[in-house]
């Protein structure tokens, strides 16, 4: 059974939670600290495709590690406690709220798709939705009505989830366009923190969940590549990676 220390305390990985499309949970000795792992696989259209790429997990895990350093310097409180190894992490035990936020910057995917956009708007200001997360119904579109009313999330902790989610996207687009990277659009999730109740930034920042490309070839370096169906994904998550770890 793997372990880590965690400041003085020795924490011991438990027992498997659950099993995402690119992570599994386990919770660990500490009840307020749970353990994740990153898995090497790539998924598109809610889990119904699927691929392996040996080392994903760990680029992954490695961009989030960096960009979540980010949020530290700009004073976002995120899950992410320590890393473990290449590919395992502690994090905070959170509540998940079952919404994904997503900011976008530039008109791209679904926005492209639903208001027949040409698509390569820049978007003033950047559009903030959120959807409710079900595999089985394909992460509907909500409204902050719909998620009030459904007790999905209160008024206040929308107000929160959405002022989070500019000031990531504040930070985000700065440190990537230093990389000479556009943030085109991304998705965040949310998690009330066990030990207090607070709303906190949770899930991943990796290229699996936001769009990213190039300034210079206009190329892709996102899951984008492997949604359709222009290569091995790895190409790009690396050298994101690259140049993250030439910024930090
Ligand atoms: P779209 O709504 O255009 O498909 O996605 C907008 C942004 O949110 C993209 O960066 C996309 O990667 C991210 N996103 C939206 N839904 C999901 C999802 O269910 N899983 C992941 N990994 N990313 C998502």
């Amino acid at each position: 059974m793997p372990s880590s220390t965690y400041k003085d305390e020795e924490i011991q990985q438990e027992d498997l939670l659950y099993t995402g499309k690119a992570k599994q949970l386990f919770s660990t000795s500490n009840p307020d600290i749970y353990w994740l792992h990153y898995l090497d696989s790539a998924t598109a259209l809610n889990g119904k495709v699927k691929e392996e790429y040996a080392g994903k997990g760990e680029l992954n895990a490695q961009i989030t590690r960096l960009l979540f350093q980010a949020l530290d310097q700009a004073g976002i409180t995120h899950h992410l406690l320590k890393t473990v190894s290449p590919r395992d992490q502690l994090v905070e035990r959170v509540e998940i709220i079952p919404l994904e936020v997503v900011t976008r910057n530039v008109a791209a995917g679904h926005l492209v798709s639903r208001f027949g956009l040409k698509g390569g708007e820049v978007l003033t200001p950047p559009i903030r939705e959120i959807y409710y997360k079900s595999d089985p119904l394909d992460d509907p579109f909500m409204n902050d009505s719909q998620a009030i009313s459904l007790k999905i999330a209160s008024q206040e902790e929308l107000e929160t989830l959405y002022q989070m989610a500019d000031q990531v996207n504040d930070c985000l687009k700065a440190v990537f366009d230093e990389i000479g990277i556009t943030l085109v659009d991304f998705k965040l999730e949310f998690g009330r923190r066990s030990r207090d109740g607070k709303l906190i930034l949770a899930d991943e920042l990796s290229p699996d969940n936001m769009r990213l490309v190039d300034h210079t070839s206009g190329q892709s370096l996102d899951k984008d590549v492997f949604r359709q169906h222009k290569g091995d994904l790895r190409a790009g998550y690396r050298e994101i990676l690259n140049r993250l770890e030439k910024l930090f």
